[in-house]
């Protein structure tokens, strides 16, 4: 058995009832074989960018070890977005639950269906954000800098217009 990775994933919804949503997915993920989660980042509040007629986004990000290939992780956290009833119709839409594999260890990987680390994690505030208050010190394989320092490397202006708001669980 390879040894269990160091993973990060990011979780979104801006549709329906989110903290709910989100909640079933973190149950959902200690369930998945092989997964233990190790901690969690506080809630994070965004206004939609770019397709800016919808609710606004609640994300969070969650640590884990994972024994187990990545691809079965991915399928694992597919399947919980479709228990919560995703539907695909447009690609920057409303969806009720978005499990993004943000980092499986220090795997670089390009496969069909699979990109790691996620190829916009570094453009999103709202991933970035939680991940250095979980992950302060983790380098980040691809950019080989923290996400703090991803952070700091964001335009102003890019950070100013997808302000994500630390607000609580409860
Ligand atoms: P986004 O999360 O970037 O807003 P979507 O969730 O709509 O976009 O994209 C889902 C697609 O992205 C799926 O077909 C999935 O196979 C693919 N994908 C590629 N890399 C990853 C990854 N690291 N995590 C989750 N999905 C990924
Ligand atoms: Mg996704």
């Amino acid at each position: 058995m390879p040894p269990a990775q160091e993973v990060f994933i990011g979780l979104g919804c801006n549709m329906g009832d989110c903290r709910a949503n989100l909640r079933f997915a973190l149950e959902g993920l200690a369930a998945l074989p092989g997964y233990r989660p190790v901690a969690l980042s506080s809630l994070y509040r965004t206004a939609p960018v770019g397709k800016t007629d919808q609710a606004d986004f609640y994300n969070a990000v969650a640590h884990g070890k994972y024994e187990g290939p990545p691809l079965e992780l991915l399928t694992g956290l597919q399947a919980l977005e479709q228990a919560r009833g995703r539907e695909r119709r447009e690609r920057w839409g409303p969806r009720t639950l978005d499990l993004d594999l943000l980092l499986f260890g220090q795997e670089i990987l390009a496969l069909p269906g699979l990109e790691v680390p996620h190829p916009r994690l570094a453009e999103r505030v709202f991933v970035l954000a939680p991940l250095a208050e979980i992950a302060p010190d983790y380098i980040l394989p691809r950019w080989g800098l923290s996400a703090g320092e991803l952070l700091e490397r964001l335009p102003a202006e890019e950070k100013a217009c997808q302000e994500a708001k630390r607000i609580k669980w409860e």
